[in-house]
């Protein structure tokens, strides 16, 4: 039995790892476990990464209530934890009466949503926003935007464990059961299970993405429908990004917002997704067809979608809470006191959670707060500062840093032109985190075009040789995941 904890947040994706920082201002024991071995492996890492305004959700839910929330505070967020976040706005763009209709629907409850800055524009105003795009008039967000999402997620992270929190990864809660606290019978500690032993704690928070359901059952809180929608996307290389200044996206149904095409903080552009029900929430594969038919559709948009810049593809899959006819419902964040007492349970955290993961974080623990008196962390320091980007320093500022340390010099992913200096304190980052994709969230080595066909084995070896691990021991992203899985030939021994 691993040694007891006031709390424990079940998942490292961005709304466990908001989570884990709020609980972090506070004087608690707190420890996050986490199946894969990086925070932010699934859903958090898997969109279209844009922050949205809140005009997309129905009055009263807490989707708008977090959303607007959510948009408000990311520059102070971006400030506080260093990851790139750009106030871009973005446009909804419509061509005929119907299409009207709904935007102006669409401005009418972003109002009462206490979205800002929407705005209804014809097609010469949205031709001096987005060049290239093909429609006749617009919904304007002006307070939308887009950011990175898996160093908004890291910076959670880092900034939590930093102020107290443990992070266990490679730790799936297999089971969940209780055992009696102290001398008062009626009083009982969790305890959860995994393949690395047991964890006790006074307070369990559900924070499993697709994986609410199981733990919301194994609490004993049953009855949940959650079904998957998986989007499909393809990105388009870095230089793409300059001639989309912001995301543009078709009229929205009420359950759907349609393929987009999306720029990143990078300069990278996203095309997608599509929405597929399904019931395997571990297959991330992208079916050529799906491909195809995203080029297509977002060609309709704007288009600049051709085969030779498009470098890779991705998926991610919403969980989806809907009641037995299928509607999807609102965001649930609720602790049952008669059924599991001091368990926080989210279930159905799609669309908006990245933009509303704070506020949800915030709501989450304010749950905690109702029910016992928490006290403050008078050492809590909300800063998280992230790793130097070389590429984005000025001439000067390059000089400066290979002077003091000249591993700045050794560019090692050439296409994003990252130093051997960025790799080195990504491997030694304050997760402990040593997967490839660690490498490459953390610092963009093996984003660019060649796709890490020239850096990768280099990149591995960096991490065999500053973990002192061997090349079979070195995973891609999940567990099991080997770059290398053996010796094609061995040295005869002599
Ligand atoms: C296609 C798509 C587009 C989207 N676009 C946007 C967007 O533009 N803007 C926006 O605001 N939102 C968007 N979203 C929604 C947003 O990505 C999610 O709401 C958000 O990432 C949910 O975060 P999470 O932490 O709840 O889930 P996750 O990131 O899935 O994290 C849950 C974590 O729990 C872990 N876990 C699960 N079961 C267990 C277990 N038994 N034991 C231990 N760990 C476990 C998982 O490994 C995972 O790391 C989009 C989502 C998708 C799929």
């Amino acid at each position: 039995m691993k040694e007891a904890y006031d709390v424990i947040v079940i998942g490292a994706g961005v709304v466990g790892s908001a989570i884990a920082r709020e609980l972090s201002r506070y004087q608690l024991k707190t420890a996050v476990l986490e199946k894969n071995l990086d925070v932010c492996n699934e859903t958090s890492g898997r969109n279209s990464a844009v922050v949205h305004g809140g005009f997309a959700y129905d009055e009263g839910t807490l989707k708008a209530r977090f959303c607007v929330a959510g948009n408000q505070m990311m520059e102070q967020l971006s400030s506080e934890l260093d990851f790139p976040f750009i106030r871009c706005g973005k446009v909804l763009v419509g061509n005929t009466d119907e299409d009207m209709k709904q935007l102006e629907r669409t401005m009418a409850q972003g109002a009462k949503n206490g979205a800002t800055g929407l705005e209804l524009i014809d097609e010469e105003r949205l031709h001096q926003l987005v060049p290239a795009v093909v429609g006749k008039f617009a919904m304007w967000s002006k307070t939308s935007g887009i950011l990175d999402p898996f160093l908004f997620t890291v910076g959670l992270a880092e900034n939590a464990h930093a102020n107290g929190v443990s992070f266990f990864f490679d730790h799936q809660v297999t089971g969940i059961s209780r055992e009696p606290a102290g001398s008062d019978s009626s009083d009982f500690h969790y305890i959860l299970h995994t393949a690395h032993g047991d964890f006790r704690t006074r307070w369990v928070v559900n924070a499993a993405g697709l994986g609410c359901k199981a733990i919301s059952d194994m609490l004993g809180i049953t009855g949940y429908r959650v079904v998957g929608s998986k989007g499909n996307y393809i990105i388009l290389k870095k230089q793409m990004g300059a001639l989309l200044p912001m995301p543009v996206y078709p009229v929205p149904s009420n359950t759907y917002m349609g393929i987009h095409v999306t720029p990143t903080v990078d300069g990278n552009v996203t095309v997608g997704p599509d929405a597929d029900l399904v019931d395997d929430f571990s297959y991330y594969g992208v079916p050529q067809k799906n491909m195809d038919a995203l080029a297509e559709s977002a060609s309709n948009l704007w288009p600049h979608i051709h085969k030779e810049d498009q470098i890779r593809n991705f998926s991610g899959i919403l969980p989806k809470w809907v009641d037995e006819n299928g509607v999807i419902q609102d965001f649930k964040i609720e602790v049952k006191d008669d059924i599991a007492p001091r368990a926080v349970n989210l279930v159905g955290i799609e669309s908006p959670g990245l933009t509303g993961a704070v506020p949800i974080a915030q709501y989450a623990v304010g749950l905690i707060k109702e029910r016992e008196a928490l006290e403050e962390n008078p050492d809590f320091n909300p800063i998280r500062k992230g790793i130097t980007r070389f590429a984005a320093c000025t001439r000067e500022e390059q000089a400066k840093l290979i002077a003091e340390n000249p591993d700045y010099s050794d560019i090692i992913c050439q296409c994003e032109e990252i130093t051997r200096a960025e790799i080195l304190a990504a491997i030694h980052n304050p997760l402990g985190v040593s997967t490839m994709t660690g490498i490459k969230y953390r610092t963009r080595a093996m984003m660019g075009g060649c796709q890490s066909g020239f850096c990768q084995m280099k990149i591995e070896q960096l991490l065999e040789q500053e973990l002192g691990k061997s090349e079979t021991e070195i995973c891609y992203s999940r567990k099991g995941s080997w770059i290398l899985s053996g010796k094609l030939r061995e040295e005869p021994s002599v």
